[in-house]
């Protein structure tokens, strides 16, 4: 009888798999076809200084508009754009996009915005990013203050003496750089030290139960405090109650970033918000639509 359901495992599995690598493959074609056809876009979800309750900068957040789908978070894609290598290409779009628009607000009523943009560990390892970020910012006359990168503490993991160089260069530039998704990693901010960083990112993991969890609480309390005596700065993602926001007021985080203020938004609810809600009023949240 185990011989039998070994069998019947294996034959299930096989059909499975066929399934899965056919789902990838189309995937990946369909993912290089948006590629070629300018189906990718950013949204823009605002970050707020928790000091004055202004607008502080934006992150760039990739869409994929796909004809009769809709609009495709990352979570659906990333991770094929990583193992196909399409992240080079795409990761570079993403870099000069966000620079043509940053350029095109400073030349509008809109002004000076900073922007970050996720870049992915293959990127860093195996890209041009800083070729690209310098290619960009001159491209589209855009000062290098106004550009953030957004890295992971696994992506610093890989190929560390090439990327401390690619860091070090572009922090010369001017152009700033944060560690996303803190917190979840294995590294720890003496480890991370090496690295020229001026911002981290507190996971959502340890915001969501900020106010209930006394441990999630006191990890957060001890990034802020480390962070900042390190002079670094710091930012909470994933704010969605006027609690929280509290709480990250009170243990002085610098920023937030989440739907209690405002969702990712496409480029028209975006330029709405920043031309009529420059002041964004604390603690009351912004109503704003949002498709996905
Ligand atoms: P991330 O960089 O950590 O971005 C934050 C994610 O949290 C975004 O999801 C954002 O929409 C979501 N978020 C923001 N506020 C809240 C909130 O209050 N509550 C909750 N539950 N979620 C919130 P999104 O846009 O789906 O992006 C997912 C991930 O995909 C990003 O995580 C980033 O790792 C990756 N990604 C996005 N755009 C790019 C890109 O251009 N390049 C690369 N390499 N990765 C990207
Ligand atoms: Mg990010
Ligand atoms: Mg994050
Ligand atoms: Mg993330």
């Amino acid at each position: 009888r185990a011989k039998q359901a070994g069998r019947d495992t294996f034959r299930f599995f096989t059909a499975q798999m066929n399934v899965e690598v056919l789902a990838r493959l189309d995937l990946e074609k369909a993912l290089r076809r948006a590629f070629e056809n300018g189906e990718f876009v950013l949204h823009y979800q605002p970050k707020v200084a928790l000091d004055s309750g202004c607008v502080a900068g934006l992150e760039a957040l990739l869409r994929w508009e796909r004809p009769g789908y809709g609009l495709i978070g990352p979570d659906m894609f990333i991770a094929s754009l990583e193992e196909t290598g399409l992240i080079l290409k795409v990761g570079s779009w993403v870099i000069d996009e966000a620079c043509r628009q940053i350029g095109q607000w400073l030349r509008s009523p809109v002004g000076p915005m900073q922007v970050s943009v996720n870049v992915a560990g293959r990127q860093l390892a195996e890209g041009d990013v800083d070729g690209d970020v310098i290619a960009a910012l001159e491209r589209h006359g855009v000062p290098p203050e106004l550009l953030e990168l957004e890295l992971t503490e696994s992506s610093l993991m890989v190929n560390t003496e090439r990327t401390i160089k690619t860091l070090k260069d572009l922090k010369w530039h001017g152009v700033q750089i944060s560690i996303d998704d803190f917190g979840t990693g294995y590294s720890s901010l003496a480890y991370l030290r090496r690295f020229p960083i001026d911002k981290l990112k507190i996971d959502i993991a340890f915001i969501r139960e900020v106010t209930s969890n006394p441990d999630d609480a006191a990890i957060v309390q001890a990034i802020l405090g480390m962070a900042h005596s390190l002079k670094l700065h710091v930012i909470a993602e994933g704010v969605e109650t006027a609690a929280q926001l509290a709480f990250l007021k009170r243990n002085r985080c610098d920023q937030v970033q989440g739907y209690f203020f405002s969702r990712p938004l496409a480029l028209p609810e975006l330029e709405a918000l920043l031309l009529n809600a420059r002041q964004m009023q604390l603690p009351a949240p912004a109503i704003l639509p949002y498709r996905k």
